[in-house]
């Protein structure tokens, strides 16, 4: 019986894509097929394209030297090349600060990157290692990846554009919302695959399939996560922490008996994911009226779990995060001790030496992101500065740590009683004087 027809996605990509973005696919697919190759889109990019909510992070990979194409369409396109020799790949990148009219020539458009692989094969010398590679057809590159939903191929050669290649049964897959590995090893080879099975199915609202499951429990009680390098396992948290909700998938974790076995201090409970849910609120709130401040979103979001002066200090300690880190675990949890103050004056003094971090997930626990004081305290009073100078106060005879007392009580009555400059004056000189008159 013949084959049925395959699947063509070109009226999709048509449908979804600028037709820039369309006009790069086809080059890549022409460039290949002149020097002999045959190049394809491959994994997220062709999931994400049949779930309706594509996405510009395109994979190609080429049967034949996907190194050679890349210098090709570098080449051609004025693009700065990175290559892994190692992995036989290379990223093109486009330098987006030059003028549309160029981008538009070099074929760049809205793509900053692209990513190109010779298509291959991998073998595991042992539980969790580093795969060894080698080049191969698409088939086999399609075999050696994760799961069905990610293992399928859209041909970019111009005598097959468009066309799905889908040997592992993605497509059905997707259609019923299922996550399901390639074969029985999948977990051995690479434990990381357990939590991208975890991050997928809760950000689709999949289904992880029975078999699928049955092989992550029994990795799990095999102890194959122990293999992985901390670095390895803190990656991978590290993207679940990055998804749009990252309670699902860490709740998700902890049922599993996952988490418990790679950061066995972290505590999920009900309330405390509830507070991690709101501190992510607080997070998307800050980031979108101050997008030009960076906020450290990972670590802030793991603060909610982390109860005691012992987690902070052993989960920093294993996941080797910095002393800055750490410290920002143990400021906020000796701030929780206090309440909430009436004073703006009082706000600032309680918050102001936290991290920026530690401050909003503080918020979270206090307070919903449309709360005004909390908001009043991030928009203004945590910026806000005396209208007087260490100069003025020096000027008349202050000196020493009195300046900066003497400062505290400037701001104190500008957000407090809303004092113009002379007033804060005033006052700091007052209490910087009892200040000095106490230390003589
Ligand atoms: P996301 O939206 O999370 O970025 P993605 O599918 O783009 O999803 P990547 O981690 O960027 O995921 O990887 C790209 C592709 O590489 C995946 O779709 C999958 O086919 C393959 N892949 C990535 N990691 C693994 C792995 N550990 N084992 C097997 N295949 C993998
Ligand atoms: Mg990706």
């Amino acid at each position: 019986m013949p084959s049925p027809k395959p699947l063509n996605l070109t009226d999709e990509l048509q449908r979804k894509f600028p037709a820039e973005v369309l006009s790069v696919l086809q080059e890549v697919g022409k460039v290949a097929s002149q020097m002999g190759m045959t190049a394809y889109a491959v994994g997220g990019f062709v999931r994400d394209l049949l779930l309706g909510t594509p996405t510009l992070d395109i994979d190609i990979v080429v049967e034949g030297n996907g190194i050679s194409l890349a210098q090709k369409l570098a080449q051609m396109w004025q693009a700065d090349l990175t290559v892994h020799e190692r992995f036989f790949t290379a990223t093109l990148q486009w330098r987006l600060k030059e003028p549309v009219s160029t981008i538009a020539s070099t074929n760049a458009c809205i793509l900053s990157r692209l990513d190109i692989a010779t298509a291959r094969k991998e073998r595991y010398p042992s539980p969790a290692a580093l795969p060894e590679v080698e080049p191969a057809s698409i088939l086999d590159d399609l075999w050696r990846r994760d799961f069905t939903i990610n293992a399928m191929a859209i041909c970019l050669d111009p005598t097959r554009f468009g066309e799905l290649v889908d040997p592992t049964g993605g497509f059905g897959d997707l259609r019923r919302g299922i996550i399901r590995v390639l074969h029985e090893r999948s977990f051995v080879d690479d434990p990381t695959r357990i939590f991208r099975a975890v991050r997928y199915e809760q950000r689709f609202n999949f289904k992880i399939e029975p078999k699928t499951l049955q092989l992550i429990c029994q990795a799990r009680d095999e102890s194959f996560l122990a293999k992985l390098s901390r670095d390895r396992i803190k990656h991978e948290l590290w993207r679940i922490l990055q998804e749009r909700d990252p309670t699902k998938p860490m709740r998700r974790l902890s049922k599993l008996r996952i988490l418990s076995v790679i950061a066995p201090e972290l505590c999920v409970t009900k309330e405390r994911l509830e507070w991690m849910r709101k501190a992510n609120e607080w997070l998307n709130w800050f980031a979108e009226k101050f997008p030009e401040k960076p906020l450290e979103r990972e670590r802030a979001l793991l603060l909610p779990l982390l109860p005691t002066y012992e987690a902070v200090n052993s989960f920093s300690q294993r996941y080797q995060l910095g002393e800055s880190e750490r410290e920002c675990g143990l400021a906020l949890l000796k701030a929780l001790r206090r309440r909430t103050p009436k004073r703006p004056s009082g706000w600032v003094r309680w918050l102001n030496p936290l991290p920026l971090e530690a401050a909003l997930v503080l918020a979270a626990k206090r307070s919903s992101p449309n709360d005004p004081a909390w908001q009043r305290y991030f928009l203004e009073w945590r910026w806000a500065r005396p209208d007087i100078t260490g100069e003025d106060l020096k000027a008349h005879g202050i000196t020493g740590r009195a300046i900066s007392i003497g400062l505290q009580a400037a701001l104190a009555v500008k957000l407090d009683e809303g004092a113009d400059a002379h007033r804060q004056l005033e006052v700091a000189l007052r209490r910087a004087q009892q200040c000095q008159t106490s230390r003589r």
